[in-house]
């Protein structure tokens, strides 16, 4: 990230003489020369680096005088020093390069692959380590004269700038048909796509890490053509702004959301949207929050300020399937989406999507890590043999052990199709090959149907490693442990959709003690029934009736005659009755659906956690301390609607929270038509409430809160706030999501503390 010239340039400057090398752990710096100029080094060193670049440490040490100190030299590595291969991020636009592409004068003018050692695409283009253009997916393009002068001059900007470019020598940008007629090149081509949107078409757009899909975000009828030809119904799109005046004019941003927007990452950020954003309603449903982003290329730059109106922006993708990278894939997989594609010829050699982050109350929270944070190792207290950590079935990544590091890939997304498999394959071989490593250990889930769990017993065989499964709420709560370097014991709320426990049910409200790799679970909501299993997932009601029918009374019938048809009402019940196709669960996103469905909000979910977001969403400004029951018992209360076959592990769980309550007060509420907006906010209060009191009943000091729950905004703040007040210490996911993006540092966590 051009380090090294920004030694030399600043050495330069202070007549120092010496060098400069990369010694892989770092990088070692001899400067000779008087004590002011190396004191105004030094001191630069600290003031000035990079913005992009992270100073962990400087150790400054006195030295013998040098032999030769005539002048001040770039080193390329030290031979000696164990050199560890590092794979930089894409980078965006910088600032230098963003004035030049504007700016007629410039011999950049308008081309849209300018970058420099600042900016760029790095690990979207990178075939091989070490990382030069040979071993990119620039190989293809040679040097011309102005860009291999640059090139080896270390005072300039694109010093070593491995993806560097002009319209002279570098890639070049067309518009075709979804047939692969060519209708334009270059500047044409650009200009053409902005006609081409500014009349509602939708446009394949080949980006840093894979293709978008582009549309304007202000035509309603247009946006709604995007969500009929990409079969996405409801869920949320991202929009892609022209400028952060922009921005503002549809979001109530705050400075740590504007600095998000604007960093070199430029993630997508969750903002809260203004009631008057003039944008089409389908762009985000019944949504308060706005997913904005800010141009990240020199394309999306160039676009944008001819466009001037925000666009929608999504992954170029059919759902479920990772995104297109290639352009006759895109054009064969996107050509019923897209009205045109504007391609280019820089292969993408891996897709790496947007990343996703929210601005809570610690900072950024990471909600998908991907484009400009993957795959930068974080610190990882652990030297032993290398372990592979392959993660849960959604939204994954997998995760690898280096000395006291740990590489975990972008956000991988689902597993289900074909195309996700192969790219969980894909990016095992990437990231081993990469670093050279041949993995000890393999971690993986315990499900068995999980496709990360069962590549996890081929590659067992293959490597010859051992292999380790570990149970996912414990992977869950080890992810954050491993994040926030805890040690010692803590307690761990596990909760989240789905997680095979290790007694074979559907794991999800849960309290785990988690200590040196071993977990107790220390509490857990009071499981019940889930009518047709994986179909409640997608239909709320069925949650809610399965609470329901474990604390059955003829009244309830009126409600589930009303949710069912006619022939779907018996069916379920004799279903439950017989608890056949009726797993058992204590699933505390399931417990949001139920609610959600009891109280009228949602029966059926078109994309996955909309229930559970609409029920958040219910509660927004509802300022009250009102809340619901608490019932928490030492032994479990047994019906005759829960199935013998628990009967085993109960008496190995401490505590169970009792739902039935809270459940019974709520439809209570419900019949006496009180808002959702109460009902959510004091259900909201209730969890809070009681962990709380479990945290007071287990008594450490040291709590992680865990799983897709807490991407709840309302729900984290209410619980860490109760127990920060209650003199408890709370952690959560920042640097990696909250989700089951977590699943594999988890895992690698939770193996390396076993060995
Ligand atoms: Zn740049
Ligand atoms: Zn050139
Ligand atoms: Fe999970």
């Amino acid at each position: 990230m051009g380090f090294r010239p920004f030694i030399y340039r600043i050495a330069r400057e202070n007549r120092l003489s010496g060098f400069v090398l990369n010694r892989g752990d770092g990088i070692r710096i001899e400067a000779e020369g008087n004590a002011d100029q190396l004191e105004a080094f030094i001191s630069l060193i600290s003031s000035s680096h990079p913005p992009q670049s992270t100073i962990n440490s400087l150790t400054i040490e006195d030295l013998p005088p040098l032999k030769d100190r005539s002048e001040f030299l770039i080193h390329s590595s030290d031979s000696n020093a164990l050199v560890r291969p590092s794979i930089p991020a894409d980078l965006g636009t910088c600032l230098e390069c963003q004035t030049e592409i504007f700016d007629s004068k410039e011999y950049r003018f308008g081309y849209p692959f300018t970058n420099c050692t600042h900016c760029g695409p790095r690990y979207s283009i990178i075939n091989n380590l070490p990382y030069d253009r040979a071993r990119t997916s620039m190989q293809g393009f040679a040097l011309c004269p102005h860009c291999q002068k640059e090139y080896q001059n270390p005072l300039d900007r694109r010093f070593h700038a491995q993806p560097i470019a002009c319209p002279q020598c570098g890639p070049s940008l067309q518009l075709i048909e979804p047939d692969g007629t060519i209708l334009a090149k270059n500047q044409q081509a650009l200009l053409k796509a902005v006609s081409a949107l500014r009349v509602s078409n939708i446009i394949a757009l080949k980006g840093l890490g894979g293709f978008q899909l582009l549309v304007v975000a202000t035509c309603e009828k247009a946006v709604k053509q995007l969500r009929t030809r990409k079969n996405r119904e409801a869920k949320p799109f991202a929009v892609l702004f022209p400028s952060l005046d922009a921005v503002r004019e549809c979001c109530i941003t705050n400075a740590q959301e504007e600095s998000a927007l604007i960093s070199t990452q430029s993630p997508i950020v969750l903002i809260r949207k203004r009631l008057s954003a003039p944008l089409a309603p389908s762009v985000s449903p019944a949504n308060p929050q706005l997913g904005a982003m800010l141009p990240y290329t020199p394309l999306h730059h160039l676009l944008m300020k001819e466009l001037a109106q925000p666009v929608v922006c999504t992954s170029g993708n059919i759902s479920q399937e990772p995104m297109c990278i290639d352009n006759s894939e895109a054009l064969e997989r996107l050509g019923t989406i897209a009205d045109l594609f504007l391609v280019h010829d820089r292969p993408i050699v891996r897709p790496v999507d947007d990343s996703i982050i929210k601005v809570g109350p610690k900072g950024w929270e990471l909600q998908r890590r991907a484009r400009g944070f993957a795959p930068l190792p974080l610190p990882f207290p652990y030297s032993g043999p290398s372990i592979l950590a392959l993660g849960g079935q959604q939204k994954n990544t997998v995760a690898l052990t280096l000395e006291k590091q740990i590489v975990i890939s972008q956000h991988l997304g689902d597993l289900e199709s074909a195309q996700g498999a192969a790219l969980l394959k894909k990016t095992v071989i990437d990231i081993t090959s990469f670093y050279q490593v041949s993995p000890q250990i393999i971690a993986c889930d315990l499900h068995p149907d999980y496709t990360s769990t069962q590549l996890g017993f081929q590659l067992a065989q293959e490597y010859k490693a051992s292999l380790i499964q570990i149970p996912h709420h414990q992977a869950h709560v080890a992810a954050v442990m491993a994040e926030h370097q805890l040690t010692g014991n803590v307690l761990g709320l596990a909760w989240d959709g789905t997680g095979l426990g290790p007694d074979n049910t559907i794991w999800g409200g849960e309290f785990l003690v988690c200590q040196q790799g071993e977990y107790q679970r220390a509490a857990t909501l009071r499981p019940f029934p889930l009518p047709g299993g994986e179909a409640a997932i997608r239909e709320p009601r069925r949650s809610a009736l399965g609470l329901l029918h474990s604390i059955w009374e003829p009244s309830f019938f009126d409600w589930a005659q009303k949710q069912f048809s006619s022939s779907e009402l018996p069916a379920l019940l004799q279903i439950l009755n017989h608890q056949i196709c009726a797993p058992l669960t204590s699933s505390m996103g399931r417990l949001f659906d139920a609610v959600s469905a009891l109280i009228g909000i949602r029966q059926k979910n078109q994309f996955e956690g909309q229930a559970a977001m609409e029920l958040e969403f219910a509660a927004e400004d509802m300022d009250t301390t009102d809340t619901y029951t608490m019932l928490v018992t030492k032994s479990i209360k047994l019906t005759k609607h829960l199935p013998g076959h628990c009967l085993e592990n109960t008496k190995t769980i401490p505590i169970i929270i009792d739902w039935e309550p809270m459940i019974r007060e709520i439809i209570q509420d419900s019949a006496d038509n009180f808002p959702a907006a109460v009902i959510s906010a004091k259900f909201h209060n209730w969890l809070a409430k009681l962990s709380c009191e479990i945290a007071k009943q287990v008594n450490i000091p040291q709590i992680v809160l865990s799983g897709g729950c807490f991407q709840n905004t309302r729900l984290t703040r209410m619980v860490s706030r109760k127990l920060e007040e209650a003199g408890f210490a709370v952690y959560w996911g920042q640097a990696i999501p909250t989700n089951d993006g977590a699943i594999s540092l988890g895992q690698a966590f939770v193996a390396s503390q076993k060995i």
